[in-house]
């Protein structure tokens, strides 16, 4: 039986790569190959870029108010397929169908209805040099954006790039993550029976060394936004720097996850627990280091333990499974390696620590971890300092509020931290003073899509999300009148 197969949408038309060549898609919670995966090269992308190109004069000259109604349409339709994306989703990353079903489709709907209306409301600045003269800020497209997207949260985070991009009159290619296509794929189809103009919209699939290479060398695409690596974003900066592109990175984290010994402990293990091991811990603003205050250490341990051992594993695809296979095989060994790593530190295994027994037979040879807690590892080891994106989780006891903030700031990263207290003084205080983007307090990814988003340090550069995405995406171009003098 042949396997289904991916098309790359190319000037509003589903196509095959140039090299008539696919990679095979893999489906974690069984390990089988599912469906083929187009494996593009720099002819796909040219074609692509091309395409881009030639709408880009138009798209840029349509009105506001009509490119808002076919992205509204867009999210519709989203809407509409909420179940065939969400089964997708679930398929192609092994998360449970239940929370692709109820965060990951349905914020993908909302990226496109949130810049489908901002873009109604966008305004830009005026300057009034006293009685001399006016300034005036135009803000223009910048034309053809290259996107790049990571396989975590895949629809999500493709359309948190295409929504504002192409929203405010740019058009785009986009390069989905390899190892996740399916759902960009169904949202090609979906672009066509929204009526997106031909080529305002590209999806080019395969791999990062070549595709998406491809793209970022590309020199007529001016913008790039990236979500994945550190390394990977390191890599791009040094192609897109010399070559005068605008960029933004959303690269990894290691976040703390701060829990005084005051703060509402109820709420503090329930979220503490979603934090660590939501989507089996592979999100970028994962709570994967926990430090808790010495009162109150032994009774969250065991307590965050108990609530780690209940968490349902199984059949991603079962209503009943809260915690799903990782990823890909690399991803699984990449996590067992740590875990190996924390064994030979002499660290503590409270539970997890590996592959869960049980498993239906379906997803023998899928790639599951059990949510594992780990203690007794210091706070400079590999395991506290590195991105493990799994479902490990750190707990480390601390003393005061100097010693927690030096260890919260201690990595290269600098994405987002959480942090539970009553006392509303700590809280302003420890916020100013931690180095990330984002700070939760009494909180975990309670996300308003105006704020600006994106990371400090080794987490990213540049801001997404709400006007700031606006702006990132558009290129301001001042223009100063001089106000005649009446004599
Ligand atoms: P990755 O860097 O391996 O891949 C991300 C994307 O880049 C994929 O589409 C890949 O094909 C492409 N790519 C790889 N090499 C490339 C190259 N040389 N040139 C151009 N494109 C290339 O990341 P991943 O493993 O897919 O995703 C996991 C990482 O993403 C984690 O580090 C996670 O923290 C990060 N992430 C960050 C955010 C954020 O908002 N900061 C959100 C989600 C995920």
């Amino acid at each position: 039986m042949s396997l289904p197969r991916i098309q790359n949408l190319v000037d509003g038309r589903l196509i095959e790569p140039a090299s008539r060549k696919y990679l095979d898609n893999i489906e974690p919670a069984t390990g089988q190959v599912y469906s083929q995966v187009p494996d593009s090269d720099e002819r796909d992308v040219s074609l692509a870029v091309e395409a881009a190109e030639r709408a880009f004069p138009i798209w840029s000259h349509t009105p506001a108010a009509k490119r808002s109604r076919i992205l509204l349409r867009l999210a519709d339709l989203i809407e509409r397929d909420l179940e065939p994306l969400a089964r997708a989703e679930s398929i192609d990353t092994g998360k449970p169908i239940v929370l692709a079903r109820s965060l990951d489709i349905p914020r993908a709907a909302a990226n496109f209805r949130f810049f489908a209306t901002g873009i109604l409301h966008f305004a830009s600045e005026s300057h009034a040099t006293d009685d001399i003269a006016i300034n005036y800020t135009l803000r223009c497209p910048r034309g053809v954006c290259g996107l790049i997207s990571p396989w975590n949260l895949p629809l999500y985070l493709l359309t948190w790039k295409i929504a504002p991009a192409i929203s405010c009159g740019n058009t785009a290619v986009a390069k989905p993550s390899e190892v996740t296509p399916m759902t960009a794929y169904l949202l090609s189809q979906l672009c066509i029976e929204a009526g997106l103009p031909a080529g305002v919209l590209n999806i080019v699939h395969g791999r990062g060394a070549t595709a998406g290479d491809a793209l970022v060398r590309h020199p007529r695409v001016t913008t790039l936004s990236f979500t994945g690596g550190t390394v990977t974003g390191r890599n791009i900066a040094s192609i897109a720097g010399p070559m005068f592109k605008k960029v933004a990175l959303e690269l990894g984290g290691k976040n703390p996850n701060i829990v005084f010994a005051d703060a509402d402990m109820d709420s503090a293990i329930l979220e503490s627990v979603r934090a660590a091991f939501s989507n089996q811990g592979q999100v970028c603003l994962s709570g994967s280091r926990i430090y808790v205050e010495h009162p109150a250490y032994d009774a969250f341990l065991g307590r965050l333990v108990d609530a780690a051992k209940r968490i349902r594993i199984g059949d991603p695809l079962e209503e009943s499974a809260e915690h799903g296979a990782l990823v890909s095989r690399a991803q699984f060994d990449k996590v067992n390696s740590y875990l190996q790593l924390a064994r030979e530190l002499g660290g503590k295994i409270h539970c997890g620590g590996g592959p869960p027994a049980n498993l239906p037979v379906r997803c023998n040879a899928g790639y599951f971890i059990a949510p594992t807690v780990i203690t007794d590892v210091d706070v400079q080891c590999r395991i506290q300092q590195e991105e493990i994106f799994g479902p490990v989780v750190t707990i480390t006891p601390f003393d005061n509020e100097r010693e927690v903030i030096g260890y919260a700031n201690s990595t290269d990263y600098g994405l987002s931290a959480t942090v539970w207290t009553r006392d509303v003084g700590r809280a302003h205080r420890v916020a100013a003073a931690l180095q990330c983007g984002t700070v939760w307090v009494n909180c975990w990814l309670l996300r308003d899509l105006r704020v600006p988003f994106g990371g400090m340090k080794q987490s990213g550069v540049g801001r997404e999300g709400g006007w700031e995405a606006l702006r990132f995406f558009t290129e301001p171009k001042n223009v100063c009148i001089r106000i005649p003098s009446s004599s």
